[in-house]
């Protein structure tokens, strides 16, 4: 299938050309005609698959037919510019990189797009939007503002995205969407894309979209086949220790670390920088241009290491991850499937190395449970958690065990299915109730 049988207009296709895109991806074959026809739309998809490109290259084409066919129709000067599409997206990050997207595939179009996200002062947004713009890309906060400030009408608006919509229910953002929708005329054709498809999800679907169609072409627990992946247990203040041991005796050149909070993300790039490794940072307090700077840096690798906060890195466009770290459990266990989906893809042999502690425990089940399986254990010399005396000829017979799992080294182990745990003595442990664990971890 080529995208000039999807019946693009040919500026986007001469657009797609200097692009150098030589066929659709597999979400776009779906969702451009499934756009173009006008219906809403739940889409499951990730980033790295091609997405925005299949939201914003028909909506182009929908808005440059209605341009021509408005103007057909009347005897006046061209129309001036008035705000047709409206995106919204999790992170200033996404948005930038959705609204550079839209420049680029709308190179040979006269349309005007532009993305506003909080940190960046107000008025000069509001004067530029002022001025007259066809698309507008944002933050769902900052959108809310403008309207509230009455800098933003969007009665003149067609097509709504919600981009990664499960990340702005995740950072809380429900009521500036259901604020956002309510300002929109009923008849908004409204796309709605999400790498997961979670409760929370699914009733906003069902609150803002007609009849919606679904499109599904990566399935919630599909984890790249080329990649592997690897558990080091480790006590929690040996961690950063470890991670720049891994990095530096590996010689890993491009590792992108997740971590779950701002101080913990300053901390490790502190301690990795501290052992000679370049390290940038990025997480919601950087702002745009310190997180900007950070990404180029680690996109034309003058650093090896980007350590960045999960809501932060969420949809960061980084082809060619080689090596992710994850340095701690993420709550959210979808999380871990976006951080891990960094490496491996298109075809690469990819590496994801999940450090774990003894408190991580519960947090890592639930991993293994989203993953449908246990991560392979490797214990690091001198960095794994001691044991209790009693325990070393167990911990010998486990470290023989072929395929050995996170339950030796003392997380609850899977039986049979692996659809229910249990807790349960493996190889001489003992059962892993919160005591026992406190006890052998000391
Ligand atoms: P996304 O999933 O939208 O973040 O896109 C991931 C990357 O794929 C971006 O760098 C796009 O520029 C690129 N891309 C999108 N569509 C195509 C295509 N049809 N052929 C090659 N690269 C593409």
């Amino acid at each position: 299938m080529s995208f000039s049988s999807l019946g693009l207009s040919k500026e986007i296709l001469e657009a797609l050309k200097l692009k150098g895109y030589q066929k659709p991806t597999a979400i776009q074959k779906e969702l451009i005609p499934a756009i173009l026809s006008g219906r809403d739309i739940l889409a499951g998809a990730e980033t790295g698959t091609g997405k925005t490109a299949g939201f914003v290259l028909p909506l182009l084409h929908q808005i440059i037919q209605k341009q021509i066919s408005r103007e057909q129709g009347s005897a006046e000067r061209p129309r001036e510019h008035s705000l047709r599409v409206l995106i919204l997206a999790p992170t200033r990050e996404l948005a930038m990189q959705i609204s550079e997207q839209i420049t680029q595939y709308g190179h040979f179009l006269p349309l005007k797009n532009m993305v506003v996200y909080g940190g960046s002062p107000v008025a000069a947004q509001a004067k530029r939007m002022a001025g007259g713009i066809d698309i507008l890309t944002g933050t769902p906060g900052r959108i809310w503002e403008h309207l509230e400030r009455k800098n933003l009408d969007l009665r003149s608006v067609d097509y709504l995205v919600l981009d990664e919509a499960d990340r702005i229910l995740d950072m809380g953002f429900v009521a500036e969407v259901s604020r956002i929708v309510q300002s929109l005329r009923p008849d908004v054709q409204k796309i709605l894309i999400t790498a997961t498809l979670t409760g929370s999800v699914k009733t906003l679907g069902q609150s803002i979209l007609r009849k919606p169609l679904s499109i599904e072409t990566a399935p919630k627990k599909k984890k790249p086949l080329s990649l592997r992946q690897v558990l080091h247990p480790v006590e929690k203040e040996k961690k950063p220790e470890l991670l720049s041991y891994l990095i530096g005796s590996r010689n890993y050149r491009r590792v992108m670390v997740f971590v779950r909070t701002k101080r913990e993300a300053d901390s490790v790039a502190e301690a990795l920088q501290d052992s000679g490794l370049e390290t940038a940072v990025i997480h919601g307090d950087k702002t745009p241009g310190a997180r900007r700077r950070a990404l180029d840096a680690f996109r034309e690798e003058r650093v090896r290491v980007l350590v960045a906060t999960d809501i932060a890195s969420r949809g960061l466009d980084i082809k060619a991850l080689d090596i992710v770290v994850n340095y701690d459990i993420p709550h959210v266990a979808e999380d871990f499937i976006h951080r891990i989906g960094r490496t491996g893809r298109a075809g690469r042999e990819g590496l994801a190395i999940t450090l774990s502690s003894p408190e991580e425990s519960v947090a890592l089940q639930s991993i293994e449970r989203l993953l449908g399986g246990a991560l392979t254990v490797e214990e690091i010399p001198g960095y794994a958690p001691p044991r209790l005396p009693e325990h070393q000829g167990a911990r010998k017979k486990a470290a023989t065990t072929k395929g050995k799992t996170a339950g030796a080294f003392g997380h609850k182990k899977r039986e049979g299915t692996g659809k229910k745990r249990k807790t349960t003595k493996r190889d001489g442990y003992k059962a892993s109730s919160s005591v026992a664990k406190k006890k052998k971890w000391r």
